[in-house]
């Protein structure tokens, strides 16, 4: 894929706040450190990826994240969200008009693959049930028309040349009675090796007596962030109305060719990706974006950080063990919450007046493993079992043990932490201490699903 290292390298810091328990300043220094290696690597232009970096750390810290995504998945999005503006926000497809012929006119340095894009683009085109046609009006270079002609045949479409004119200008004029035939014409024309003055007036020249419908300036990714030099002068001279940014597939640095045009405000509308016709990709930031920071993976990620438990589950389990009317099933998702906390005494720690209550030490904190085991076995249970614990008794252990292979012994441990627990509830009660247990709960509801949002 195009920019694979930086997309490894965006890959891996959206991991990483996927794995982080809070987002916190300390996250957010190292996320921002991290994509700016990335860009800088890529050779983005340094004052951007400030811009870019001090935006997102901006809209981290001051927005506020809607109610329905965590605070991680807002991040990721805000992430993704300025990327996608990096490159030039909207995508911007050529709007192939209904006229006789639609002029294409390729601008560029000399060997930054205007004849090749003429044949990716004339692929592309005809594919989509348009005629096109292309010109050569390259008549610097010797061995330009045979080029544009070998191509134009391997893609089956009429290619207008005169090896022997030397003005542009006339060859142009001498075909200009078959265009209307076309739904497409691609105008190729010369480059030098540098931008020169000469070759700049033979453009203007040419732009304003063909009169294109799209000017495309053809970049080579390779030469990073020379682009933009590039993109601005061709576009004072020719207003360029889109960018097509070449040899993607052969640089790391692609990164500072495709800011460098998007700064200019010339908008990318294909990469080349390849030598071979069919190595054309029309350009959408979104898309590029999704598939950088691997949307397989960003899914999957965001996903993760839904899994969890949500805030409303956490209250009503709180308020289920509150009544003391929970059942196996909501111990289990309570110790399976609990386990990403840590043990019940640490919580009841930060509640006032409740460290005194000495609770059973390692109460509701289970060991690893156990909870997989006791899955299992609640798996073998009937819903009646479930729901009333009191009825497992040695012939309904032994069954479901045989069932889910989970021994009785820890089946009973199931049961022992279960009655346990009501017990504890009872013993909240009737400490008439309701007020506090309320607290803690409020606090525990907060923290899972506070835990729940943030972990992954
Ligand atoms: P022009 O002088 O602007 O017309 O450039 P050409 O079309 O002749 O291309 C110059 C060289 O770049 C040729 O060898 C092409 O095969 C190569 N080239 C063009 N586009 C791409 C691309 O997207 N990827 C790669 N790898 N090579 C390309
Ligand atoms: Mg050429």
């Amino acid at each position: 894929m195009v920019l694979d290292k930086l997309g490894d390298s965006l890959r891996g810091t959206l991991k990483k706040i996927a794995n982080s328990m809070f987002v916190d300043e300390k996250l957010l220094n190292e996320l921002v450190k991290d994509i700016q290696r990335a860009l800088l690597q890529a050779d983005v232009n340094v004052q951007l990826v400030f811009n870019l970096t001090k935006q997102i750390k901006d809209r981290a810290l001051n927005e506020k994240e809607p109610t329905s995504i965590s605070k991680k998945e807002h991040l990721i999005k805000i992430v993704y969200d300025e990327l996608v503006k990096f490159l030039g926000e909207s995508k911007a497809e050529i709007v192939i008009q209904k006229k006789k012929p639609f002029k294409i006119m390729m601008l560029g340095l000399f060997g930054s693959g205007k004849t090749t894009t003429i044949g990716k683009l004339a692929n592309y085109y005809s594919k989509r049930g348009y005629k096109v046609a292309a010109i050569g009006l390259d008549v610097h270079r010797p061995a330009a028309p045979d080029q544009l002609e070998q191509i134009c045949k391997q893609v089956k479409i009429p290619c207008f040349i005169n090896k022997k004119e030397k003005n542009p200008l006339k060859i142009y004029k001498e075909f200009e009675k078959e265009y209307s035939k076309y739904n497409i014409l691609l105008v190729d024309t010369a480059g030098r090796d540098a931008l020169s003055k000469d070759l700049i007036e033979e453009i203007e020249m040419l732009n304003k007596e063909i009169k294109p419908d799209e000017r495309l300036l053809i970049i080579s990714a390779d030469i990073g962030q020379a682009a933009e030099r590039q993109a601005k002068q061709f576009h004072e001279s020719c207003h360029v109305t889109g960018v097509i940014a070449t040899k993607m597939d052969g640089t790391a640095k692609a990164g500072g060719a495709l800011t460098a045009c998007a700064a200019t405000k010339a908008p990318i509308k294909f990469i080349g990706v390849g030598e071979k016709i069919n190595d054309l990709e029309s350009f959408n930031p979104e898309g590029f974006v999704s598939r950088l920071l691997g949307m397989g993976d960003l899914e999957a990620l965001l996903e993760k950080a839904r899994d969890a438990i949500s805030e409303d589950d956490a209250q009503d389990l709180g308020k289920k063990f509150l009544k003391g009317d929970f059942n196996l099933l909501d111990l289990f998702e309570q110790m399976a919450a609990m386990k990403k906390m840590g043990p019940l005494n640490k919580i009841a720690e930060m509640v006032p007046g409740f460290s005194q209550l000495k609770l059973p030490k390692d109460m509701l904190q289970v060991q690893e493993g156990k909870l997989e085991k006791w899955k299992h076995a609640m798996g073998s249970m009937t819903k009646e079992e479930l729901e009333d614990p009191e009825l497992l008794d040695r012939a309904r252990i032994e069954r479901i043990s045989k069932g889910s292979a989970v021994p009785g012994s820890e089946i009973r441990e199931l049961i022992k932490q279960f009655k346990q627990s009501k017990k504890l509830v009872k013993m909240f009660k009737g400490k008439g201490d309701m007020k506090q247990m309320d607290k803690m709960m409020k606090k525990m509801g907060g923290m899972q699903s506070m835990m729940g949002n943030m972990k992954s």
